[in-house]
């Protein structure tokens, strides 16, 4: 296991300049942002990412390495099929160890209300063919062998896979490195300069660049970057703690979990542990600003947030980040180079006491290192994948709501394809800007 969590004490791969020109600018340097390049660059179109901290370094690395078709919303579900194809594919393609592994993925159940989750999402699975199965207390109780407790049954989809986060996306950024793209760390964008309604350049703080397309994939940033021009998405990130253990017998080779605690075989022996329940939200002036969106959320699942009155200065969402600033001038973005929220400790000590009251026969869990990370939050859980209509030549892939490393290849192709005009393949009305200003009822997707 590499140096972990990323910071921007790590030394930088990619150092500027940035280029004076580019056919496409991509903001960002997580899955999202890496993957769409990828696909760009195979059509030779030039694609310029510049990254304020450190590739992967926010979510895209701090994520379970989850990998999964199951429990997904309808519309998203063909383009995660997709994914898994993409995954395939480019873990050939990167010719390195990123720790992709088919090892199934499966939701334990405590409760009748969640085997009846199961159920509705069966109707979705059977209708795009893929093998998620129901289980019984019996059958689970073999699935996953040597549990202390016993469950009211499961889902499972064993085509489900794993990644190691922390290898895959850089290895994959060194792949789109090695196709052509220009990948530039340590450099915000501050603003886009926008002529005639138009895209028509992108101020970094290591200068201009001219281009007239630019993909925004900034994660827990996005909102506070597009609304410097005007734009508003009602994104919010919450704290999602998760550790991993030393290398311990294997009692499971997949991914799991209960209501309480989730687990997934890492490639080093290991087990990345999160705990179950609730996500922290910093309330800051946005989530005021947004707060009755996310109400259809909150009556959902009252007690899925915690709150604390105010983010760590330099949050995207912390009261005293400045929402307004000016290409010559230092940005929010540079400020926090690399957003590592510290591991909540009520977190890591549910995750110890949970894991081993499930597998009380491997004793006491041994941690090597823990971590958090800021989960980019839509209200209704499922991402925003469009062309911003107020300008021209700008795309925003963001908000991917907690699930974005499993579908980021598919999400990938197809942004390259939006952004070059290409037909999709998949109907994207879901995840347009404009649900929610165009009077759209909020259509809640599964929890995060
Ligand atoms: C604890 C945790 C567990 C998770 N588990 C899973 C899982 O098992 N499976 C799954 O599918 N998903 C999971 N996720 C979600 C997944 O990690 C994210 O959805 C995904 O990584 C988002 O990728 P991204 O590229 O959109 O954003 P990020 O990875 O956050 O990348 C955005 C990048 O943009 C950069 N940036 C922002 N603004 C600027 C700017 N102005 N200039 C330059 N750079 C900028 C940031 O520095 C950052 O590196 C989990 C997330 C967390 C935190």
């Amino acid at each position: 296991m590499p140096n972990f969590p990323f910071s921007e004490a790590d030394p930088i791969q990619y150092p500027g300049p940035p280029p004076k020109k580019s056919d496409v600018v991509i903001v960002g340097g997580g899955i999202i942002g890496v993957t769409t390049a990828l696909f760009l660059a195979r059509r030779n179109i030039s694609v310029t990412l510049v990254e304020k901290g450190r590739v992967a370094a926010e979510q895209s690395s701090r994520n379970w390495g989850w990998i999964r078709k199951q429990g997904r919303d309808a519309d998203e579900l063909p383009i995660v099929i997709e994914a898994s194809r993409h995954w395939r594919q480019l873990a050939e393609e990167c010719g390195e160890d990123i720790g992709l592994k088919q090892t199934g993925v499966t939701y334990l159940a405590s409760s009748d209300r969640e085997l009846a989750g199961f159920e509705r999402f069966m109707k979705i699975a059977a209708a795009h063919k893929i093998d998620t199965r129901l289980l019984n207390a019996q059958e689970t109780a073999g699935l996953i062998k040597g549990m202390s407790r016993s469950f009211k049954g499961a889902m499972t989809t064993p085509s489900d896979m794993r990644a190691e986060p922390w290898m895959a996306v850089p290895a994959l950024a060194r792949l789109a490195v090695r196709k052509g793209v220009k990948i530039v760390e340590n450099c915000a964008a501050r603003t886009l300069e926008i002529s005639a309604g138009r895209v028509s350049g992108v101020w970094t703080e290591a200068g201009h660049i001219e281009t007239s397309s630019v993909l925004l994939a900034g994660g827990a940033w996005s909102s506070l970057f597009l609304k410097r021009h005007g734009v508003s998405i009602p994104q919010l990130s919450v704290r999602s703690t998760a550790a991993a253990t030393e290398p311990m017998p294997e009692i499971h080779a997949g991914a799991a979990s209960g209501e309480r605690i989730a687990f997934r075989r890492r490639q080093d022996g290991g087990y990345t542990l999160a705990p179950g329940g609730s996500h922290l939200l910093h309330l800051g002036p946005d989530a005021f600003r947004h707060a009755t969106k996310y109400l259809r959320a909150l009556m959902a699942n009252p007690f899925g947030s915690r709150y604390s009155p105010a983010a760590p200065a330099g949050y995207p969402d912390s009261w005293s980040t400045p929402r307004h600033w000016t290409p010559d001038c230092q940005s929010p973005f540079e400020t926090m180079r690399v957003l590592n929220p510290a591991a909540e400790r009520s977190g890591l000590r549910s995750i110890e006491r949970n894991f081993s009251r499930l597998f009380p026969q491997l004793g006491p869990v041994r941690l090597k290192a823990s971590w958090a990370g800021m989960i980019d939050a839509m209200p209704d859980v499922v991402p925003v994948v469009d062309r911003v209509q107020a300008i021209s030549g700008l795309t925003v892939a963001t908000g991917m709501s907690g699930h974005g490393f499993g579908i980021g290849p598919g999400i990938g192709r197809v942004v390259s394809d939006l952004i070059q005009g290409n037909e999709i393949g998949h109907d994207l009305t879901r995840f347009r800007l404009s649900r929610f200003s165009d009077g759209s009822a909020i259509r809640l997707g599964p929890a995060l």
